[in-house]
């Protein structure tokens, strides 16, 4: 494979991607960029996994790619709100999030770097997919992770083998304290290292592929850090610089209204993350009040055409029960973008005859203890 280029989204300077970074000098984010494509003609005779679009993810080595062969998730078409939305089942991957996508191209990375340990802060999801993932890759695993995180998910991160330090107060109290132990070992930030979204952009390709090679109208992302954002974004972004879309599609980016810094920044035009004060959220997923990659969400959601919605946390147990009675089981945090969808198709910026795509993001026996409550079982 050839070098990708590695440089800092902020200030433009560029590394090189063979030595182990996670953030420019400046204190920007850093972004990857893969110098190849994969051709139409040969992805027939290549497996259904994720890896598919080998020459789009920016690991040198092929035998450093840290697998189980994931990817390729079932797109169904469910009735909601007077339209059909055809639904990525994201959480029909090892750990049961769509976050496998990222972490199977971010621990490859780890891997190539010869990273022996690696810690990271996570609301759950990701620290599952980087916990089993680094398993598998034989690398040793810190997560810092809210208190009030699902015990499913702690208790699924334990298991595989990583030491899990719950942290309490707010989400952001534990990206700071695993910030601060980022100075003895690698940060392996699911949000901060741009390999992540180069794995979870695999989810554009597929779509791509399951709609005969065409884009869909629109997509409705749930977005805290935006990796399921970014990741479309960055999918169908480079789907339409090879000439094989036409156009992106209108790129939505849902967000829970207890926790929406961004939708504050698109709604009043803010040049910098306002300081909000979170309230608590069932859509735990998504409860980011810092996001780092804030620059890079606006610009995609701008060019594409979309916008930033909030959702209330009231709209969210009954479309559990919507989609569960229909045979999908979403995690709350997933089911935000399924409610931004109806209330887009409400205000016309998705139409009728338009089509649309939103992951299910992660599955509902990830939140059992808080489904359990809200089923009243
Ligand atoms: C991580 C996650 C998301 C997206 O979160 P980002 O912070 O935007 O990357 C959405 N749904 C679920 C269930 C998640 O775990
Ligand atoms: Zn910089």
């Amino acid at each position: 494979m050839s070098e990708a280029e590695f440089a800092c989204i902020d200030c433009g300077e560029n590394y090189p991607p063979n030595l182990p970074r996670w953030r420019c000098g400046c204190g920007g984010p850093l972004e990857v960029e893969p110098n190849a494509v994969f051709t139409r003609e040969s992805l027939a005779s290549r497996p259904t996994t994720l890896w598919r679009y080998r020459e789009a993810i920016p690991i040198q080595d092929d035998s450093n790619i840290v697998t189980m062969d994931e990817g390729m998730t079932p797109l169904v078409s469910i009735a909601h709100s007077g339209m059909e939305i055809l639904c990525k089942l994201d959480f029909l991957f090892p750990t049961g999030s769509f976050k496998d996508r990222g972490a199977t191209v971010l621990m490859s990375k780890m891997k190539e770097w010869g990273l022996a340990q690696v810690l990271m802060d996570s609301s759950g999801n990701a620290a599952a997919a980087v916990a089993a993932y680094a398993a598998r890759a034989g690398i040793e695993c810190d997560i810092y992770a809210p208190a009030s995180t699902s015990q499913a998910k702690c208790a699924q991160i334990t298991a595989y083998g990583a030491r899990l330090h719950k942290i309490p107060g707010p989400r952001a109290a534990s990206t700071a304290v695993a910030m601060e132990a980022a100075k003895e070992r690698f940060y392996a930030s699911h949000f901060w290292n741009p390999w992540f979204n180069h794995g979870t952009k695999t989810w554009a390709f597929e779509v791509w592929e399951q709609l005969g090679f065409t884009a869909p109208n629109a997509v409705v992302a749930p977005t805290g850090h935006g990796s399921a954002l970014l990741g479309a974004y960055l999918g169908f972004s480079e789907l339409l610089r090879a000439g094989y879309i036409s156009e992106l599609p209108k790129i939505f980016a849902a967000q829970a209204a207890r926790c929406a810094p961004m939708v504050q920044m698109w709604e009043e035009n803010l040049e910098a993350v306002p300081e909000i004060t979170p309230e608590e959220t069932i859509a735990e997923g998504i409860s980011i009040a810092a996001p780092v990659r804030w620059k890079q969400m606006i610009e995609a959601v701008r060019e594409s055409g979309g916008c930033f919605i909030s959702v209330e946390d009231e709209t969210i147990p009954p479309l559990l029960r919507e989609f569960g009675a229909k045979g999908v089981l979403m995690e709350p945090t997933s089911a935000v973008a399924f409610a931004a969808a109806g209330l887009l198709r409400e205000q016309g910026k998705i139409s009728q005859s338009e089509s649309v795509v939103v992951p299910v993001t992660g599955h509902g026996l990830k939140a059992a203890d808080k489904l359990e409550k809200l089923m009243s079982v």
